[in-house]
């Protein structure tokens, strides 16, 4: 064996591609040691929303590390976990009472799922199946994988992941099909729905309007189907607002937020329920216990990295810099869209997507690293999901640096 023993995620190190090491980062920007700047136009994956390295977060971790660093989360609390929850439960929609944490969106996910069996189970009335919409995404374990998409992320496990019913994606035109798919299926006692409220990350920036996740809320609600809202992605103004279900005044009986909950700093996730979930849950009986925890449940340093975050949401300008990137998205976004190689422009608040219009399939398999590496030399981390191209910088991303992003995109597609 040569070189590092690291093996990355979702990479493929047969293909030689360089793998830059990166020493440091500051607001929308990231840096090698020889000062070579990149624009973080991915955000690191979706997580950074104020920007790398805030004063305020930093702070905060800082500060609660040299104070609790750790502590055992079953039948023990802390003060930073504490806030955080009650600030969790003011912010989220109204029904959700309870807060349960995990460590990423994939675990958030998990307990959603366990959370929703366990209910049916703790009330005597047992269901199991799940229903989830076409081409979502909800994270790589072996639970989270079974009610997203299948297809060549996860073929090698298909034999251990469980059986879902899956409704189609609404798209333009398409609604009512979804609607109609959910009906039936709810008729058929499922023990819940999870879905990505608005936008489907992973599966391509997939995009539905409001009033079609309202529908389905009502659908579920009318046939006694727990809702899940999966807003690891979407949660902390991604999508103009602080979570996608405010658009659609949608209050969900459980809802995942990972992500940017630690502005990207750290990580956490947690798990709200409404409740009847956690009453369920409720008794003298040990064996209706929600069995479930991994060793840092609400680590301290996590939960007040996650407190910073809530802080600067409260007190700086968040939502006039996510209306202004939103706007300048959409700028972008029109410039680009008389494009001969580029289809399909489609934003919601911060996010900015378009499609790569490709011809043959399998040109289409590496396209996405030939464009991320095309992005890589002029200085932007853009890393494309197949033919889609998208731009979800952090917050504090700054106009000249949008223009090289969007700039970039119109050169990497002349020389492809
Ligand atoms: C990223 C993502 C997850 C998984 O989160 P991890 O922290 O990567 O485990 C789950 N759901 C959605 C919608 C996501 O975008």
């Amino acid at each position: 064996m040569t070189g590092s023993p690291v093996w990355h995620p979702f990479t493929q190190h047969g293909l030689s591609e360089p793998i830059p090491l990166i020493t440091r980062a500051d607001g929308a920007a990231i840096f090698d040691a020889d000062g070579t700047r990149w624009i973080d136009a991915i955000s690191s994956w979706w997580v950074v929303t104020h920007g790398h390295c805030h004063p305020r977060i930093i702070a905060a971790i800082r500060a609660q590390a040299e104070r609790l660093d750790q502590l055992i989360f079953a039948g023990w609390t802390h003060e930073p976990a504490e806030t955080l929850a009650r600030e969790l439960v003011a912010i989220t929609p109204e029904p959700l009472t309870r807060v349960f944490f995990s460590d990423s969106g994939s675990t958030s996910v998990e307990v959603a799922l366990k959370m929703a069996l366990g209910y049916w189970a703790n009330i005597g009335a047992p269901r199991h199946r799940i229903l989830v919409m076409e081409h979502s995404y909800h994270g790589d374990t072996i639970g989270a994988m079974s009610v997203g998409a299948r297809g060549v992320f996860n073929r090698a496990y298909a034999p251990l992941l469980f059986d879902v019913g899956t409704i189609p994606f609404p798209a333009p035109g398409k609604e009512q099909a979804t609607l109609d798919a959910l009906e039936a299926a709810c008729r058929e006692h499922p023990a819940a729905f999870i879905v990505e409220p608005l936008i489907l990350g992973a599966g391509g920036m997939l995009i539905y309007p409001p009033h079609i996740l309202a529908e389905m809320r009502a659908i579920c609600a009318a046939h006694d189907v727990l809702f899940i809202a999966d807003e690891v992605m979407t949660g902390w103004g991604r999508t103009g607002t602080m979570f996608a279900c405010d658009q659609a005044a949608v209050a969900p009986d459980i809802m995942c937020l990972s992500k940017g909950l630690t502005g990207g700093s750290i990580p956490l996730a947690v798990t709200l329920c409404a409740e009847p979930i956690f009453a369920a849950h409720f008794s003298e009986d040990r064996g209706k216990t929600f069995y479930h925890s991994s060793s840092y449940t609400a680590n301290p340093i996590a939960c007040a990295a996650a407190n910073a975050n809530l802080a600067i949401w409260r007190e700086e300008p968040v939502q006039a810099r996510i209306d202004a990137l939103s706007a300048m998205q959409a700028d972008h976004l029109a410039r680009l869209s008389g494009h001969a190689r580029l289809t399909n422009m489609r934003r919601l608040g911060t996010i900015a997507a378009m499609d790569v219009r490709v011809s043959d399939h399998g040109y289409l398999s590496d396209l996405a690293p030939r464009l991320a590496a095309g992005f890589r030399e002029r200085g932007v981390l853009l890393r494309p999901l197949g033919n889609t191209i998208y731009v979800m910088p952090p917050y504090c991303v700054a106009p000249a640096d949008l223009d090289q992003i969007h700039g970039a995109i119109g050169e990497v597609l002349e020389t492809i």
